[in-house]
């Protein structure tokens, strides 16, 4: 039996086409800028997203460190939300490379609103305060949500007033495009750099990209160097990376449409609550009716080809992805109703 993995949009593998894609490369030294199917993988991502320019680099901690570190000098502010990735996920990298003050905020909702960050800008002149040098949005969120275009274009507006600009992670800016029906691009134009995951549910092995304006992404490709980040014969990774730009973003509604389908399979299922209607790719639920240890409830379903994380706090995230069919949808939802009815 093939086994469907729920556990996150990482684990998508790479389709026979990026295989091929890989295998057939054309490839130079990037470094020296010679390889070109990264030139081609660069130039086609800033056109998709609506930038000047466009830098591969081998994952999103590092774009969006890349991005803190060409953004800030050391010592200098950035607004962000405590919840967000750059702040829980990669690592305390800031610490360490930008060495920028993280000054996180908490926001009532689950994503950075205008509100938070109004008023929190340094006022140039007081040598006391740090210097504000940039604002991070998330899009999609790190929990799958999506944000309003009209919130983001007021903090891009609010921040521009104050010289600052604004980096967006959009790890899962194509979903976010998606959920909205709106192009990529128009999602990109509310921040000045963007950060994109080709190697979440777009299916390539490697890579994201960080996109803004020339001498941004000029100053950007420097410290990818300086980070340990140029690659030679890049264009092997690059290749499926070009394949998940072109075949692989159209196809996301689809992942879409499918978390749907499992929100309200698992909605019918009794002992399991639905938090809320899916955005993108990723279904929330908790599970009073499993009396058991959550570890109990992962290795069942596991004997059943299903694998799942633990849940956090008591809620269970199930992402839906290209490897991640209708029938394993509803076979998914039929397990748990099996294990909720013995239990
Ligand atoms: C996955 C993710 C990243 C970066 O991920 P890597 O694992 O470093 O490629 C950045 N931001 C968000 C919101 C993410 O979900």
């Amino acid at each position: 039996m093939n086994r469907i993995d729920f556990r996150s949009d990482t684990v998508t593998v790479p389709t026979d086409e990026m295989r091929r894609a890989a295998a057939e490369a054309r490839v130079g030294d990037d470094v020296c800028g010679e390889d070109p199917t990264v030139n081609a993988l660069e130039r086609e991502a800033a056109v998709l997203l609506g930038k000047e320019a466009a830098l591969f680099v081998p994952s999103g901690t590092f774009a969006n460190q890349c991005a803190l570190l060409t953004h800030c000098r050391s010592g200098d502010e950035v607004l962000l939300s405590e919840r967000c990735h750059i702040v829980q996920h990669e690592a305390g990298a800031a610490a360490l490379l930008s060495r920028a003050q993280l000054r996180t905020l908490s926001p009532d909702s689950p994503h950075l609103r205008f509100e938070d960050i109004a008023g929190r800008f340094r006022e140039p002149g007081d040598f006391h305060y740090p210097r504000t040098a940039l604002v991070c949005v998330e899009q999609a969120t790190s929990d799958g949500t999506v944000v309003a275009l009209e919130e983001l274009r007021e903090i891009k507006k609010l921040a521009s007033a104050r010289s600052v600009p604004v980096h967006m992670d959009g790890a899962r800016l194509f979903n976010a495009a998606a959920a909205l029906g709106v192009t990529p691009a128009a999602v990109a134009d509310t921040a000045d750099s963007v950060a994109v995951c080709l190697s979440k549910g777009l299916s390539a092995p490697v890579g994201s990209l960080l996109a803004g304006t020339v001498p941004f992404v000029g100053e950007a490709r420097k410290n990818r160097k300086r980070m340990g980040g140029g690659m030679r014969q890049a264009g092997i990774i690059a290749a499926p990376g070009r394949v998940a730009l072109r075949e692989e973003v159209p196809r996301l509604a689809e992942d879409h449409a499918r978390a749907k389908r499992l929100a309200a399979a698992l909605g019918a299922v009794p002992g399991i609550e639905l938090l809320r209607e899916p955005d993108i790719s990723m279904v929330f639920v908790r599970i009073p009716g499993w009396k058991k240890e959550s570890r109990a409830l992962v290795a069942a379903l596991d004997e059943r080809g299903f694998s799942v994380y633990p849940d956090e706090g008591g809620v269970w995230r199930f992402v839906t992805h290209r490897w991640v069919d209708d029938a394993g949808v509803d076979g998914f939802a039929a397990a748990l109703r099996e294990l909720l009815t013995r239990s």
